[in-house]
């Protein structure tokens, strides 16, 4: 939260009180603060929850507060702005769900934005220059790598990945090459990998990173933590300066919504807000505000898929129809993903890949028999959701890519919901039957 001083700008009637985090010395949880953090009541009628804010505009008291607010929004003074502005900067709805945002990766900063994408393409505009080098991990999310590779290659702007399982030292002569090749402007990762489910160590990127730029002008590190985050992996932990979310997934949670996010280092996001204020990718705040109460929600369901997909997995593994399953939970004890798992994750999600026997005909039976998994891409919601993506979200991935990262026809993509395990189970038993 802003300290008295930085909100000097801001009249006192108009100043909330700041939401406590703490009892004496006991820290308050963020599945505590999701119902209140960052909220007065006082400043909204009384009202319990945060209204929706549906206006363009604020009005300034003075014109003394609307250049105050201004110099903040332009950067002429440090620190942002301190008072509401214009709705494409930021609004009431916006500001407390950035405020909760942070509370997940304990992060000094949160963005939201109008998609995961706006999110990536708003970061990737903030630090990428014509002559620049990108090092990714590899695979990455298909619209994300069209970004890179297509859209700013167009802009004059190369690079280079990594696969996701790859160790220090693979990292580092990327990272070599990749500075032999022009300005390395930011270092970008995705864990776990889609569909591979291979998870990226951020701490041997970290080191690596910082072996390579030993000064202060070092290449920020952005990982998408869509699929793991925000409850069981927080990369910033692990040495990450911005973690990127596709808000439209766990976060939001219902499928009734598309939206994204960016928290980390005030240092790292303030270019990013300078960006964003300009080409205006902020959500809006009906948006802001259906994350609001999906957030209050976060850690019951999340908790409650994750556990519900070890039951299912647990299921599926043994079946005599199956020919196996990439789920987080399933790493061969001793092995270098399972040791990445240990220091990074403390849960394996509820999003695996499911290998059939057979190919396209016996991935297609078992989805066109499920009754209560609903037959469609995304994940994180609070429904079961099985694809294919070698047919769907992979279609137009060349074959032998498409062979590199296991997207064979036999595989089925789920995310596992909300619903009772054994009603689950039963379904897939019953698709599994009809294959
Ligand atoms: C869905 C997704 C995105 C894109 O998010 P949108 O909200 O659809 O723009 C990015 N990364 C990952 C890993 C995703 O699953």
């Amino acid at each position: 939260m802003e300290n008295e001083a930085e909100m000097s700008g801001v009249p006192a009637s108009r100043r909330p009180k700041q939401s406590p985090t703490q009892i004496g010395n006991h820290q308050l949880s963020p599945e505590t603060l999701m119902m209140g953090f960052g909220f007065d009541p006082t400043l909204s009628e009384g009202s319990l929850k945060a209204p929706i804010f549906l206006t363009s505009t604020f009005v300034f008291e003075t014109a003394a507060h609307g250049k105050r607010f201004f110099e903040g929004i332009t950067g002429k003074r440090p620190g942002g702005a301190e008072g509401l502005v214009y709705s494409r900067f930021n609004g009431p709805n916006q500001e407390i769900l950035e405020a909760r945002l942070k509370l997940w990766e304990g992060a000094e900063e949160a963005l939201a934005f109008s998609s995961g994408m706006s999110a990536i393409a708003t970061l990737l505009l903030t630090y990428a220059r014509p002559g620049d080098v990108i090092v990714h991990s590899g695979p990455l999310y298909a619209a994300t790598e069209t970004l890179i590779a297509k859209i700013l290659g167009q802009f004059g702007i190369t690079w280079l990945d990594f696969p996701a399982g790859a160790t220090q030292d693979e990292i580092a002569a990327v990272i070599e090459a990749a500075k032999a090749k022009g300005r390395l402007s930011l270092i970008y990762l995705e864990s776990p990998a889609n569909p591979t489910n291979a998870l990226v160590d951020v701490e041997a990127v970290r080191a690596a990173r910082d072996a390579a730029f030993p000064g202060d002008d070092k290449p920020p590190i952005a990982i998408d933590n869509t699929f793991l985050g925000p409850l069981w992996a927080k990369p910033l932990d692990q040495g990450a300066d911005i973690t990127v979310y596709s808000l439209t997934k766990y976060a939001g949670g219902h499928s009734d919504l598309v939206a994204g996010g960016l928290v980390g280092a005030k240092k790292f996001l303030l270019p990013i807000r300078m960006m964003r204020n300009t080409i205006g990718t902020i959500c809006d705040p009906n948006t802001a505000w259906m994350l609001l109460r999906s957030l209050e929600t976060l850690e019951l369901r999340m908790s409650r898929a994750g556990e519900n997909a070890a039951k299912v997995c647990a299921f599926l593994k043994d079946h005599p129809k199956v020919e196996s399953v990439g789920y987080l939970g399933f790493l061969e004890e001793g092995s270098r993903q399972a040791d990445i798992y240990k220091r990074h994750c403390t849960g394996a999600g509820s999003t695996f890949s499911l290998y059939l026997k057979g190919g396209e005909k016996e991935a297609f039976a078992f989805l066109d028999n499920l009754t209560i998994a609903h037959l469609a891409v995304s994940l994180g919601g609070t429904e079961t959701l099985a694809s294919a993506p070698a047919a769907m979200t992979h279609l137009s991935v060349p074959d032998e890519r498409k062979a590199a990262l296991g997207i064979t026809d036999n595989l089925v993509r789920i995310s596992i919901g909300v619903e009772n395990a054994d009603d689950l189970i039963a379904d897939f038993a019953h698709a599994l039957d009809a294959v």
